[in-house]
């Protein structure tokens, strides 16, 4: 058995088994990198011979016994996924089979990839930007057919190509003042001129911005918190609303003791519903931790929830929740309105619901009421391309640099100062995309403008 050392690890070859575990028709091991090949032809016992033809054969383990009857493929670096060369084998769909699969690979020098290596790799060589390793996690991920949809876009550049725009434009903006600064006796750019250039970008970056928000909801999900005071139905609420829309996932990694979360699906829109702890006044250490947590869930969720009891009516306990989450989004749901009748009216526009949520009555009033609520969060139309909260805030960051240009360009400053704040923006711009700056500013220099004149 040959044994690879190497310490650079994005040499080594990586393999990983593609298809979830469990019983399935099919599995798919794949590895990637310069003994991919090697390895699955001693498994095989025979050549790949041609890159992206499926071939047919037996896999062998080393002690010569057949593990499988299999199709595989091979991939030649740079047209593979990674950029590197590759394989995949289609085996049958057993758990047993494909982790032998898998261990034949390593034993032959393969080590077992980490989390979202293979991606990784395309990235590294240049395969894909961040934007679009970010867009390949959403169509995994996806939830709803919207962010099926703007995924597959930023995976085809739809992102990246009006980052890369803006970049254009930036460029083409430090263009003319570099030449200014550089060859100012010769050719004189009007800082007018400068400043329109940048002025439009801002506005570009305004546009593009003014309805990011949407794309991340729609992309990642519309949050929902449930709270109210202890016992007044919460997680009987949260139940009913998983098992009577679809429960997407019922519970997501991360979740503390004190907030739990589900993903439900209403009226197409994608939740992500989180179930809190019951607030009230305490000062019991302990209980005062999850009151915080569910403060915090209320205050950073996109609708809240107010759950309150039909058979207490309104209490000083809720009273002080109603404090807490009076310029929150919230609902007031009368719940447990098959047991009691002790309801006034709570919300600003009066608009309460009454459920049961052990019943179920009054759901449906609850879930058109909710989707009316988050309509203009996820509504169409301007459907923006930006998809998670590291796209948004790299944008912010450069849309302020921008400013800055601007109102140095307005107030008279040199346009050596401007081109800093422009520098900034475009690095910034690069941290979005991944890439790093290169000396492409000054190729375009030179491409633009006729210097030798
Ligand atoms: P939480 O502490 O707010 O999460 O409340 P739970 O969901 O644990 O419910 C507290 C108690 O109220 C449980 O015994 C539930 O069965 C009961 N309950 C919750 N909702 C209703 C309802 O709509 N009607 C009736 N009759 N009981 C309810």
């Amino acid at each position: 058995m040959e044994i690879l050392e190497n310490n650079d690890d994005t040499r080594d070859t990586i393999v990983a088994i593609a298809t979830p575990p469990g019983v399935g028709a099919i599995g798919i091991v794949r590895a990637s990198g310069p003994h991919s090949w090697r390895i699955l032809e001693d498994c095989v016992r025979k050549s790949i011979e041609a890159e992206r033809r499926v071939v047919y054969g037996n896999f062998y383990d080393s002690d010569g016994n057949i593990v499988d009857e299999v199709l595989f493929v091979g991939f030649k670096g740079p047209r593979s996924y990674t950029g590197e060369d590759m394989v995949e084998v289609f085996c049958h769909g057993g758990i047993l089979v494909t982790q032998k699969i898998l261990e034949e690979f390593i034993k032959r020098g393969a080590r077992l990839a980490k989390n979202g290596e293979f991606t990784r790799r395309a990235f590294l060589n240049g395969k894909i930007d961040l934007i679009k390793a970010e867009a390949i996690l959403q169509i995994i991920e996806a939830k709803s057919e919207e962010s099926l949809k703007l995924a597959v876009e930023n995976l085809k550049g739809k992102l990246s190509g009006e980052v890369s725009a803006i970049r254009k434009m930036l460029i083409d903006a430090l263009s003319k003042i570099e030449v200014t600064i550089d060859y100012g006796d010769d050719i004189e750019i009007p800082r007018e001129e400068i400043a329109q250039d940048v002025e439009n970008i801002v506005k570009f970056l305004s546009e593009k911005l003014a309805h990011a928000d949407k794309g991340i909801h729609v992309s990642t999900g519309v949050t929902l918190a449930i709270v109210g005071k202890p016992n007044v139905g919460k997680s009987t609420l949260l139940n009913r609303l998983l098992v009577e829309d679809r429960a997407i996932v019922t519970d997501i990694p991360g979740t503390t003791r004190d907030v739990i979360r589900g993903e439900i699906k209403i009226r197409g829109i994608h939740f992500v519903i989180s179930d809190t702890a019951g607030i009230r006044e305490t000062n019991d250490v302990v209980e005062k931790i999850g009151i915080d947590r569910a403060i915090r869930e209320a205050s950073q969720s996109d609708v809240v929830l107010f759950v309150l009891d039909a058979t207490t009516g309104f209490t000083k306990d809720d009273e002080y929740i109603m404090n807490i989450i009076q310029d929150s989004n919230f609902i007031a749901v009368w719940n447990k309105t098959d047991i009691g009748n002790k309801i006034s009216k709570v919300s600003k526009d009066g608009d309460d619901i009454y459920i049961s949520a052990s019943t179920g009555e009054g759901l449906r009033a609850l879930e058109d009421k909710i989707v009316e609520r988050v309509k203009p969060l996820v509504e169409d139309g301007h459907l923006s391309h930006v998809t998670t909260k590291r796209q948004l805030e790299h944008l912010k960051i450069v849309q302020q640099h921008l400013k800055k240009a601007l109102e140095a360009i307005k107030s008279g400053y040199p346009v050596d100062i401007v081109s800093i704040d422009i520098r900034n923006a475009l690095s910034e711009l690069d941290r979005l995309l991944g890439t790093n700056f290169t000396d492409d500013l000054l190729d375009n220099i030179f491409a633009n403008f006729c210097v030798g004149k």
